[in-house]
């Protein structure tokens, strides 16, 4: 059984995670919109990861016998000055969510909650990834600057990502 304390702030995460989808999916529209389908991609990609993350945390409450109750998504931002700026942004929000993650797990530690903490470790691990990632691209994009032949080579690599269900959501699927 969760605590009161651990299934709010598993709530608010839930929250966190469909905000997160939400801004990655206005970042996909405001690639689009640039005529970059590739970056595009990469951030419908990501929009999708971001619900099933949601959703990894949302059967976590129903398999402890908590309450998932859905708050508002806040607005997101929907216009962006370049890809570079669009990576920074992403990259401050990825560290925004480990410190939420981080957080949850201090909960997790306060309440001996071991069952939430074992869950959060897939969390830790991903968000190593996420911010691995966005600073790849940042420095990729830094060193691309304005040149045409760069953004257009970037652009193409960033079509080839395919979204895969992740290992929790998936080996949870009935
Ligand atoms: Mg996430």
């Amino acid at each position: 059984m969760l605590s009161k304390k651990m299934e709010k702030a598993l709530n608010a995460q839930i929250n966190a995670e469909f905000w997160s989808a939400y801004l990655y999916l206005s970042m996909s529209a405001y690639f689009e919109a640039e005529g970059k389908s590739g970056f595009a991609n990469w951030f419908k990609v990501q929009f999708k990861e971001e619900q099933a993350h949601a959703e990894i945390f949302m059967n976590f409450v129903y398999d402890r016998g908590g309450r998932v109750m859905l708050q508002p998504i806040a607005a997101v931002d929907t216009q962006w000055e370049n890809p570079l700026h669009v990576f920074k942004e992403t990259l401050k929000h990825e560290q925004k969510v480990t410190k939420m993650i981080n957080e949850l797990y201090a909960i997790a530690e306060e309440e001996k909650d071991y069952a939430t903490r074992s869950m959060l470790t897939w969390f830790i691990d991903e968000q190593v990834e996420e911010e691995k990632t966005a600073q790849e691209y940042i420095d990729h994009l830094a060193l691309i600057g304005d040149n045409g032949f760069g953004m257009y080579t970037i652009d193409k690599e960033l079509a080839t990502r395919t979204y895969t269900t992740p290992a929790p959501l998936a080996n949870s699927a009935e």
